[in-house]
Formats: structure tokens, C-alpha cells, sequence
């Protein structure tokens, strides 16, 4: 066993000060049993703790780390950020160039507003559809997580499924009851919801390829049949691609899916592990937001200049290296080849969702396509497993409502540590 003493030592003492010990809940491990490990640096692929431990990092700040930890290119360009001061609180170059930059990258973007969170763009997204539409209701599929916004704590995916609150008190009835939940996809779901709600819904709003339930990869047709029910309903349709954004492809899932948003809220990578959000969508819409048009929506660090100058660092490099895709779908595709025989052999059919560098392995033999599938999973399996992993030195989410993210900085050495350590910690808990 590793010796993680010192984290251990840090937790208790997190505890008497930071609510639950920690700064967002998943990171507690609850849902996995025993104590969070503290980290005290990274470089590439790796995570080094404060007894230190090292590990293969395969949450990678839960996505934003796409080229690892630690990318040269940009720690100069935030480097030479600091000397020009932290903060102005006023317009700068930098937010013109990342925001034509994305709107290069992602077609359906013709204009966007940076924020600072993956929450704070979602909630300004469905505030716009709402002042857009005039309409109140939005809705939202089971499973999915999109931040901790009071109208999308209901049936939410992620660590509100960890923990347990899907419903979170705090969220008043009155907020509840505009949020409309369908089970991710059923397109029939949809438009039954849309049929009964004619006029009403402001928003649909959805994670095209989701993560936040594990990886669960849209059926074919699907999202095509969300952009037509839209279209006719005269509902505005959200592609949530805070994780897929940058991720799955320079134009994120909806470069993949071949299906255009009206609005995209992006966050993660877009801030190259700075604190960075935005939404961005057609002008028409975009035009709405203050100050040009009536909905109000303002941020004293928004379009920071240190957190602009990581994320147009991360943004051009995409943008520059069609390779960077290829290497971590690869990579992707490896490790989902690979332990799928570890199991086959071990006479196990568990389903292993991915695409492109998302991952999610559930120990569950049927097919996992929605948050049903999700939570028919032997979550006390995973927990063991997970604590089995990181005893071999592989840091995987510590929840298995996650998707794995990988990074460029994953060599073939490994990915193949990743896959012995699954062989050795499976045959463990089988025996
Ligand atoms: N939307 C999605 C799809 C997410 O995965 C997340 C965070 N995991 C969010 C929104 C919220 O982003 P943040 O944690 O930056 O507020």
C-alpha cells in the first residue's frame, strides 16, 4: 500500500475549516471510500502527492489539461501575461483574438461572452434563451450536469448524483418547476415533453456526448432529431460542450455530430486550467446580451487577461495540430481495445463507453445509454476499484458518474501501465 500519511494528516485539518474538506464535493472521494489525496504538483502525465506518491493522471483537472500538465507554450504565454498586472477590469486585445479565434474554430459561434466558470456560462445561456423566447420552462436530460445553477440541480448527473442530492435543498419549488427533465437518448421522450409544454420551453439544453453520467455517447439520429424538434417548437437548442468542447474535436462534439446549436457553452480547455466559461451561439441571440440587448450578464474577472492569454495559448495549439486529436483518440481507442480484453478474459462483459479521449469503464454487462444505465452500475465495485488503481499509481475519477479524460502526455508505457494495473486490481476483486 502507499503511504498517504501526509494527505491523510491534511485532510483532518481541511475538514475543521472547508466545508467537507474540500472545494468541490467530488474530490472528497465519498463515493469511493477512504481519504482524498492532497496534491502538491503535476508535470506531463503525472500527479505527484504530499507524500509523494506518483501518479498517472487520468482526470487531468477533469478535463481543461488536454496537453498535460505543465505545457511549456502555455506557462510562457501566462508568464509574460503577468508582467502587463493580474487584472484590468477593462477591454483588451487578447478577448478580440480568443474570441474570433473560437468563433474559427466552432462554426455554429458567431459571437461570444467569456465568464469564468462552465456554471456561470450555462446559467447565462438559459437566462438568453428565456429573454430570447419570452418563455419560462427549460429542459434538461436526466444524468446530465451542467454546474450547480438552481434550475439544473434537478436529476443532475456528476457529483449531485454522487452525493446523492439530486435535488439539492436550497433549489426553491419555484425554480424546480420549470426545469423539465426527459431521459437522455429517447427522442420520443422529447417530443412528447415538447408536445404537452407547446410555447413554454425556452431551452433545450444538453451534453451532446455526455460525460457527466460516465462517457454515454449519443445514439445515432439523436441529436439531429433534439435540432428538429427544436427547430418546430421555435426552442432554443444548447450544446453544453463544457467538457466535449476542444475535446472531442477543434469544433467539439458538434464537429463530430455534423448538428448545429443555437448556443454553446464552453469552459474546461477554453481556459487552458485557468478559470475561464463562455457561451457563445448565433448573433441574432448573441445580440440579446447586455449591453447591446436587454439580458444582463456582467463579471468583474471576466475575460481576464492572465486566463485569456492560457486559454488562446491552448486554443491556438488545437487549432495549429490536427494531431493532438488523433494521438489521444488513439490513445482512446487503446485503452477501451485493451481492457476490454483484460475482461473478456477474466469472463467479465463489462460495457466500456468511448470516443476520442473520453472513456468510461462500468461495471455494468449492459449497454449504458442512459443515467438508468448509469446507476444500474455496482458503484461498491467501483469504489474498490478505483482504490485498487490508485494503489498501482493511476489516478481515475473518483466517482463512476465520470468519464475519463486522457492527455497528450500519456505515453505508450502509459497506457500500458494503466492496463496491466486493470488486469492486476480486476483479477483482485474477481478472485
Ligand atoms: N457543464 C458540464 C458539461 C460540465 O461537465 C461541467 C463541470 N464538470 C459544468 C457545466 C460546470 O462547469 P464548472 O465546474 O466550471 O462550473
Amino acid at each position: 500500500m502507499l503511504d498517504k500519511s501526509r494527505s491523510k494528516e491534511l485532510f483532518k485539518k481541511a475538514q475543521n475549516f472547508i466545508p467537507g474538506g474540500v472545494n468541490s464535493p467530488v474530490r472528497a472521494f465519498k463515493a469511493v471510500g477512504g481519504d482524498p489525496i492532497f496534491i502538491k504538483s503535476a508535470k506531463g502525465a503525472y500527479m505527484y502527492d504530499e507524500d509523494d506518491n506518483r501518479y498517472i493522471d487520468l482526470i487531468n483537472s477533469w478535463g481543461p489539461m488536454i496537453l498535460g500538465h505543465g505545457n511549456g507554450a502555455i506557462e510562457a504565454a501566462v508568464a509574460d501575461a503577468l508582467k502587463s498586472s493580474l487584472s484590468f477590469g477593462a477591454p483588451t486585445s487578447k478577448e478580440i483574438e480568443i474570441a474570433e479565434l473560437i468563433t474559427h474554430m466552432v462554426p455554429s459561434i458567431e459571437k461570444v461572452r467569456m465568464v469564468n466558470s462552465g456554471t456561470e456560462a450555462t446559467m447565462s445561456a438559459i437566462r438568453l434563451a428565456r429573454g430570447f423566447t419570452g418563455r419560462d420552462k427549460i429542459l434538461k436530460f436526466e444524468g446530465c450536469y451542467h454546474g450547480h445553477g438552481d434550475s439544473f440541480l434537478i436529476a443532475a448527473g456528476s457529483g449531485a448524483a454522487t452525493m446523492g442530492t439530486p435535488n439539492s435543498p436550497g433549489v426553491t419549488k419555484g425554480t424546480a418547476k420549470d426545469t423539465l427533465t426527459a431521459p437522455f437518448n429517447d427522442l420520443d421522450a422529447v417530443k412528447k415533453i415538447a408536445e404537452q409544454n407547446k410555447g413554454q420551453i425556452a431551452a433545450l439544453i444538453v451534453e451532446p456526448v455526455a460525460g457527466n453520467m460516465g462517457c454515454v455517447i449519443p445514439k445515432e439520429g439523436y441529436l439531429q432529431g433534439l435540432r428538429e424538434v427544436c427547430d418546430k417548437e421555435g426552442i432554443v437548442l444548447i450544446f453544453d460542450e463544457v467538457m466535449t468542447g476542444f475535446r472531442l474535436s477543434k469544433a467539439g462534439a458538434q464537429g463530430i455530430f455534423g448538428v448545429k446549436p443555437d448556443i454553446t457553452t464552453l469552459g474546461k480547455i477554453i481556459g487552458g486550467g485557468m478559470p475561464v466559461g463562455a457561451y457563445g451561439g448565433k448573433k441574432e441571440i448573441m445580440d440579446f446580451v447586455s449591453p447591446q440587448g436587454p439580458v444582463y450578464q456582467a463579471g468583474t474577472l471576466s475575460g481576464n487577461p492572465i486566463a485569456m492569454s492560457a486559454g488562446l495559448m491552448m486554443l491556438h495549439y488545437l487549432n495549429d495540430h490536427d494531431e493532438v486529436y488523433e494521438q489521444i483518440g488513439a490513445s482512446g481507442q487503446y485503452l477501451a481495445k485493451e481492457i476490454a480484453k483484460v475482461n473478456t478474459a477474466l469472463g467479465k462483459n463489462y460495457t466500456i463507453n468511448q470516443l476520442g479521449s473520453m472513456i468510461s469503464l462500468f461495471f455494468n454487462e449492459e449497454a449504458v445509454e442512459n443515467f438508468d444505465g448509469t446507476k444500474a452500475c455496482d458503484t461498491e465495485m467501483f469504489g474498490k476499484y478505483f482504490q485498487g488503481m490508485l494503489n498501482e499509481g493511476v489516478y481515475l475519477p473518483p466517482a463512476q458518474y465520470e468519464s475519463w479524460f486522457l492527455s497528450t502526455s500519456l505515453s505508450a508505457e502509459d497506457l500500458d501501465h494503466i492496463v496491466k494495473s486493470h488486469e492486476k486490481v480486476l483479477k483482485n476483486l474477481l478472485a
